[in-house]
């Protein structure tokens, strides 16, 4: 339940839409990202043109979504939401490129999911605004072009590399979202609480924030579990003893790693020596998606340097043994 797939309480519900920032200087971390939106943003509004399209990377709940929408707003004009795997034929994505207005931003979230035959229409309405589309089947079949609007599309993945080149290349603002720093999460926790009516004490956010594994998502999610615990068991205030209560009987360690982080870990330290061991086993016999593994769980683990990736597979980083409180075995070779 603390996995950062979007949940209606929290993608798109009332309560997460208070929570949500509504303009660039309202979103806390990402400098780089946003120094640069800034800039594009601004010189699309002089220019009277269509941003450049965007694309956004990074692991789940990052804020690409946000940062697509936030964009739009600050263009001033309308901001259109779809997704990779809800594209299923040419026409479902002519239906929507047909009815954008000028200058409107499209979202496709998981582009990297694109059905190819949708992927391909998509090329020529990037690069010059038209779609081709086929009108009729068999002999009587002919192509029409229809004029669009000029628009961006702001796509955004999980997966960088899963994108084929052709789509890659016609994004002219690639930006990659990391994880946020205890410092960033703390500003957003604390600035949460107050929006919830449920104050923070200082160590009382930093609990949280140093537990929600760099993802803002997760720690809006921490937080309104800790703001229950807060109301029904305390005083309504958050203090660090509450949080850290509360966090950890939500099974959230003093790593921020949940039950699937440390089962991933004790797997590779219990059944594995420590690795090296390969993706496709670890995806068996967790019976977890590889897509999964690598989209959600690794890249939090990896930035922690309790993994390490090598040709050989996944190995288990001396933190890791540490943390587990398990001594790793004695190496064979030195
Ligand atoms: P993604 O599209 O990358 O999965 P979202 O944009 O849906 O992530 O963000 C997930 C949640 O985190 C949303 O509730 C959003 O309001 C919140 N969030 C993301 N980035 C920030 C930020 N920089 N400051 C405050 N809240 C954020």
């Amino acid at each position: 339940t603390l996995r950062p797939e979007p949940i209606p309480e929290d993608g798109s519900g009332d309560g997460d839409r208070a929570l949500r920032p509504q303009g660039l200087s309202e979103f806390i971390g990402q400098a780089e990202a946003r120094a640069n939106l800034r800039i594009f943003i601004e010189s699309a509004r002089r220019r009277g043109e269509a941003m450049d399209h965007t694309l956004f990377h990074g692991p789940p709940g990052l804020g690409k979504t946000t940062l697509a929408q936030i964009v739009a707003r600050e263009l001033g004009v309308n901001f259109r939401m779809t997704s990779g795997p809800v594209l299923a034929k040419a026409g479902d994505l002519a239906a929507i490129l047909t009815n954008l207005e000028a200058r409107d931003v499209l979202f496709i979230d998981e582009i990297h999911r694109l059905n190819p035959v949708v992927e391909e229409i998509l090329y020529p309405a990037l690069e010059d605004f038209e779609l081709d589309l086929v009108i009729g089947e068999g002999p009587a079949a002919r192509t029409v072009r229809i004029e669009l609007q000029p628009f961006t599309l702001v796509g955004a993945t999980t997966r960088m590399g899963l994108l084929t080149t052709p789509l890659r290349d016609r994004f002219g603002i690639p930006t990659r979202l990391q994880f946020y720093t205890v410092d960033e999460l703390f500003e957003i926790v604390s600035r949460n609480a107050r929006k919830l009516g449920t104050p923070a004490d200082a160590e009382g956010a930093r609990e949280i924030a140093r537990r929600a594994r760099g993802t803002p998502r997760i720690a809006g999610r921490l937080l309104r579990r800790v703001v229950d615990f807060a109301v029904v068991e305390g005083d309504g205030r958050i203090t660090r003893d509450l949080a850290d209560g509360a966090l950890t009987r939500l099974g959230v360690d003093r790593l921020g790693l949940d039950g699937a982080d440390r089962r991933y870990l004790r797997l590779i330290a219990e059944n594995y020596s420590g690795g090296p061991v390969g993706i496709e086993t670890l995806s068996a016999a967790l019976s977890e998606s590889r897509d999964s593994l690598e989209d959600v769980i690794e890249p939090y683990l990896l930035q922690q340097g309790l993994i390490q990736r090598t040709p050989r597979g996944r190995m288990l980083a001396q933190k890791a043994w540490t943390h587990l409180g398990i001594a790793p075995p004695p190496r064979a070779t030195d």
